[in-house]
């Protein structure tokens, strides 16, 4: 099981891709507007929605209220790229999250639909991805959900030591914030980013 231990209230919402404009401009306006702690794993290859959001994400990310997690420039299926293919699809996205937001992504990768191997594993290690970035809980938004489908998965996986997976793809989300937010503070989590969760920095790498 990847997560926190059982012992913390802590929950690491993780929030993937970004191929929808608005879903994108919707997270970083909830991030903002409540000090949420979370991390961002966005695709260079969705830079036109992120790049907007860059000069209010840089402060968060200073404060260390936003992380940015490397998922890779195109999204591809990384078991089946060849080594210089996983090695160029994070390498670029590292490129992409330095000059965009200020930061490194390492060490923390988190492989395309979850697909990863031994392989890839050692590439990501030489470039300084030493953590795999998978998930316990989700959304299970990387498909179009209706609001009760979205909020059954909310009300199953928002717990202590959830790492939860969610995507920036479809607006069902960006309609749920403050329903989501509600289970949150009734539950007593505490959302964080991943190098709170792990003790990580991003001076690692
Ligand atoms: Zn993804």
């Amino acid at each position: 099981m990847f997560g926190a231990q059982s012992t913390t209230n802590q929950l690491a919402l993780t929030i993937d891709d970004g191929y929808c404009a608005e879903c994108v401009a919707a997270y970083v306006a909830f991030v903002q507007q409540t000090g949420i702690h979370i991390t961002f794993s966005p695709n260079g290859a969705y830079r036109g929605y992120w790049e907007p959001f860059a000069d209010t994400l840089k402060p968060l990310i200073e404060a260390g209220q936003v992380q940015i997690a490397n998922h890779t420039y195109d999204h591809y299926d990384l078991t089946r790229s060849s080594n210089a293919q996983v090695h160029s699809e994070l390498d670029r996205n590292e490129l992409w999250i330095e000059q965009t937001f200020g930061v490194t992504s390492r060490p923390w990768y988190r492989p395309p639909f979850g697909y990863h191997n031994a392989r890839t594993d050692e590439i990501a290690g030489q470039l300084g991805y030493t953590k795999v970035l998978m998930w316990n809980g989700t959304f299970g938004d990387a498909t179009l959900l209706t609001p009760d489908e979205l909020m059954a998965q909310a009300t199953q996986y928002l717990k202590p030591g959830t790492v939860m997976l969610g995507h920036a793809n479809h607006p069902t989300v960006t309609h749920l914030f403050d329903r989501i937010r509600s289970i949150i503070d009734e539950r007593g989590l505490e959302p964080v980013t991943l190098d709170e969760m792990f003790g990580t920095s991003r001076a690692e790498g």
